[in-house]
């Protein structure tokens, strides 16, 4: 490409509107525009680093075994009655009515429209395993559309959809995913972790998802400094080691007056102790008015979604989250002055964080008013119907996997596996007859790859005050040639340049009539790996630069091998990255 010929309106300044690193670049470098909120037109630098990734996605899919098909963007509404997710999914679900008042939506994953694709034509064991995946449009009405593409509401996510007989198989499929995953990711450059994960909407046992590692990262990721586990905050576990010991016979179980204290704070303060050595309650509820009583280490925060997760995995309750104060106040409850003993709402249900020993004595609110207990022991005063990690998980907790410290660091998920079990295809009478000639319901995973945020985190993690440093293998160009100055630099330029396009090399050539700072920041805004300058000066003494872009090593080569040189060098840098010509 000619870049005099080529759309890339780089600007000078970030538009207001951007607030992370990768956003104000992509508009910079002429990437992307906005054309409603979370709504973004790729130009054809972007679009090219796009399709690059697809095709790193598209060559390992396949490598895996698994076949591409194409799923409309629009399904009907009775498609997804059928699981139950047309209520479930909510606003972010895009719906709209046709002009026969049939009802539709807008896919924002496709579990439905491939189990019903799968279920038409499956039907004996034999045709079993199956892998069918798609790189598409999907599009979430997402509350907080934000930082460009990377939130937004209309993107590209590859899904694949795994169909197995037997859980055996189901895992073995999950396996292989996740090993594409790897090979995808590490293919693109990038550094990631997989994590433990929670299976959120879209339901099922088991998932991970693949965290690129960026201060900008939504997601906090809970990792081992020393082994391999890592854990979305969501789902993650700690150890707490240093646990108070269990209650010796002295200290008895009293309640003292504590008034005007409410914060855990101030009966820190008070009963001159650490807040960590108290236990602080709050009260949840779910869709049906349960009363939940939780108990945390006085300096520990809740997880909402852990708690959440915890019910409705033991009781099957739906919506947990924290009471109001007016729903606290019905149960005729002291908001700063609760606690699980002597609790006075019959039939609550009490659950406490596994920070906290069920052995030792703790002070806790005497729900009365300005009254606390002492020498609260749960195991003897109170009713504990639950135990489980709630809290949000510290910096220097113990690793559950091999017991070294705990950090905590910020990730953007790229992707994500799950496996489903029979979620779908029971709902759904996706079956097959097994070896046995019985019915049975097929066993499925699904996997899930953001493509377009995948773009935007590798800029997260690969950029410099002068720009975007693209991996190669992202790389929209591997090469551009610069030529500073019309007459012998054009000539020469023009040269290597269809030297290099013979060979197959993805090049630019800069041939516009502009000034050399103007052009070489252009360059290195929108990130082009490999640099080959051509100016007069050099020309005098026969030599043309060669400039990376990942740390500006600079080197002169005599202009007569440019051609050849520039060609076996990205070749080589191709084998290094394990690009295939
Ligand atoms: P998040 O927690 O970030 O909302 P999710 O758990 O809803 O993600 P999945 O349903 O697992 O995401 O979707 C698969 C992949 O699609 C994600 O791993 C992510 O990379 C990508 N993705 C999800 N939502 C968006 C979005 N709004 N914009 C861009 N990519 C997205
Ligand atoms: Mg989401």
């Amino acid at each position: 490409m000619r870049w005099s010929a080529a759309h890339i309106p780089t600007l000078r300044d970030a538009p207001q509107e951007a607030e992370i690193i990768s956003h104000k670049l992509m508009l910079r470098a002429g990437l992307i525009r906005r054309l409603a909120s979370g709504i973004y037109s790729f130009l054809p630098m972007g679009w090219k680093a796009v399709l690059k990734f697809q095709n790193i996605v598209r060559e390992e899919m396949n490598r895996a075994g698994a076949q591409e098909v194409s799923l409309p963007i629009v399904q009907p509404k009775e498609l997804w009655e059928e699981a139950g997710r047309w209520q479930v999914y909510g606003k972010e679900l895009g719906r709209f009515t046709d002009r026969h008042e049939h009802d539709f939506c807008l896919q924002p994953t496709s579990e439905e429209a491939i189990t019903d694709l799968v279920r038409r034509d499956v039907k004996s064991y034999r045709q079993l395993p199956i892998n069918l995946y798609q790189i598409q449009t999907k599009f979430r009405d997402e509350v907080r559309p934000r930082f460009g593409i990377m939130r937004g509401r209309e993107f590209v996510m590859k899904d694949a959809y795994s169909f197995d007989l037997t859980p055996e198989g189901a895992f073995k499929s999950y396996e292989a995913m996740r090993a594409a995953y790897r090979r995808i990711f590490e293919r693109a450059g990038l550094r990631f972790i997989p994590v433990d994960a929670d299976t959120g909407a879209i339901g099922g046992t088991k998932s991970e998802e693949f965290t690129v590692l960026a201060d900008s990262g939504e997601d906090e990721i809970v990792a081992c400094t020393k082994c391999e586990y890592g854990a979305n905050q969501e789902k993650a576990v700690g150890v707490i080691s240093d646990k108070p010991a269990a209650a010796k016979t002295g200290g008895a179980y009293e309640k003292f007056a504590t008034p005007g204290l409410k914060t855990i704070a101030q009966l820190a303060e008070s009963q001159k102790c650490k807040e960590g050595d108290l236990a602080k309650t709050m009260i949840a509820t779910d869709t049906e008015g349960h009363c939940i009583v939780v108990v945390l280490r006085g300096d520990h925060e809740l997880h909402e979604l852990k708690l959440q997760t915890h019910l409705s995995q033991k009781m099957k309750w739906k919506g947990v989250r924290l009471a109001t104060d007016v729903e606290i106040q019905n149960w005729k409850l002291p908001k700063g002055s609760l606690g699980p003993a002597e609790f006075p709402v019959a039939g609550a249900t009490v659950v406490v964080d596994d920070a906290l020993s069920l052995e030792a004595p703790y002070i806790v609110g005497a729900n009365e008013e300005g009254f606390h207990f002492r020498n609260v022991v749960f195991s003897r005063d109170a009713k504990v119907n639950h135990v489980g990690t709630i809290r949000r998980v510290q910096a220097g907790e113990r690793c559950p996997k091999c017991g070294n410290a705990l950090e905590i660091k910020r990730g953007i998920e790229v992707g994500h596996v799950f496996y489903l079990g029979k979620k779908y295809s029971e709902a759904m009478k996706a079956e097959v007859l097994g070896e046995d000639g019985k019915l049975q319901s097929i066993e499925m995973g699904c996997y899930g790859i953001g493509v377009t945020r995948t773009i935007a985190a590798s800029i997260e993690q690969n950029h410099d005050e002068w720009g975007i440093i693209w991996p190669l293998a992202l790389a929209p160009y591997e090469l551009s040639i610069i030529s500073l100055g019309e007459g012998e630099p054009q000539k020469k330029a023009e040269e290597i340049y269809k030297t290099c396009l013979d060979a197959g090399i993805d090049v630019i050539w800069d041939d516009r009539s502009l000034s050399p700072g103007v052009k070489l920041k252009d360059s290195d805004l929108v990130g082009i790996p490999y640099q080959l300058i051509i100016g007069e000066k050099g020309l005098k003494n026969s030599q043309v630069e060669w400039k990376e872009r990942r740390g500006s090593k600079k080197d002169l080569w005599p202009v007569a091998e440019a051609g050849t040189r520039v060609v076996s060098e990205i070749q080589s840098r191709r084998r290094e990255n394990r690009i295939p010509s």
